[in-house]
């Protein structure tokens, strides 16, 4: 895209790349590039932009007609309340993945040490704010892709977390005998065909961190009927999944072997997460 003129204002920018993309997406990609928020570009609509600054914001706002996700233009997501790194080698996190942060800070206390395993870190969304709202749990993050621990790793960096240890493994298979008593996961489960793997921001993101067989449930299987042998009796696994997968979830909990099985929908009022506790506990 091209504007109009050379001498172009903070509204005039506003007003002209609103015909290509919606406002609030031109809103914050302005902000980026000028570095200001909301409330000054509001303030200062008479502000004149500087050559690079226009073409900057003009290589942005193609990139956004192509249908690149917002995140991955900007570099970052905030997820509960904190900035992630991220680029197109892992998921963007989403707000429905806050829940299963919630429940796992439920499960932790404050003042007593833990060990936590989230599987299929990506960005270390998951892991990284869990362990800075507990500081006594010892976390272990794994991935099996390089160039997502790359990321995850810059992350607990970024972010100033020590108790974070991101590490290369496809599920379970680098961490034989070793146990923890909280075990998480937002693993991929979207049906291989979904038409929306081929639409809208998902058709950025990694496939391999979305897409699980047939019915979704492919690593969802693989995580419950090996999370077993992982977990201290007592311990939990909090797993995410997809709208018609709550049912399904907690028959596999059932059948490995877990009690106190629940599911708890997202603020969408979806069942999103299932639950359950590795032993014998009475409900
Ligand atoms: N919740 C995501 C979506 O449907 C999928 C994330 C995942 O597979 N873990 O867009």
């Amino acid at each position: 895209m091209n504007f109009e003129t050379q001498h172009i204002t903070i509204a005039n920018v506003l007003s002209q790349a609103r015909n290509f993309i919606p406002y609030h997406d031109v809103r914050i990609l302005l902000q980026s590039v000028l570095k200001v928020n909301h409330a000054y570009l509001i303030a200062h609509p008479e502000q004149s932009l500087i050559p690079t600054q226009i073409q900057t914001f003009q290589l942005l706002v193609t990139r956004r007609v192509s249908g690149e996700p917002i995140a991955y233009i900007l570099g970052e997501r905030e997820f509960y309340s904190l900035k992630f790194k991220v680029n197109p080698s892992v998921l963007i996190p989403r707000p429905e993945t806050e829940l299963l942060v919630d429940l796992a800070l439920e499960k932790i206390s404050s003042d007593i040490p833990c060990k936590v395993l989230d599987l299929g870190t990506g960005s270390g969304a998951i892991a990284i704010t869990i362990a800075k709202l507990r500081l006594l749990a010892n976390v272990t993050a794994v991935d099996s892709s390089v160039d997502a621990i790359a990321v995850a790793k810059k992350n607990a960096k970024y972010l100033n977390v020590s108790n974070v240890h991101v590490i290369k493994s496809d599920w379970f298979e680098g961490l034989a005998g070793e146990r923890f008593d909280l075990v998480i996961s937002n693993p991929p489960y979207v049906i291989f065909d979904d038409p929306r793997l081929s639409q809208g921001d998902l058709r950025f993101e990694p496939q391999l961190a979305l897409a699980a067989g047939l019915d979704g449930m492919d690593c969802i299987r693989l995580i419950i009927s090996s999370a077993a042998s992982h977990l201290n009796v007592g311990g939990w696994l909090l797993i995410e999944h997809g709208y018609n997968q709550a049912k399904m979830s907690r028959q596999l909990l059932k059948k490995a072997g877990f009690s106190n099985i629940f599911s708890r929908s997202d603020l969408a009022g979806i069942m999103r997460v299932s639950c359950g506790r590795y032993g014998n506990f009475l409900q």
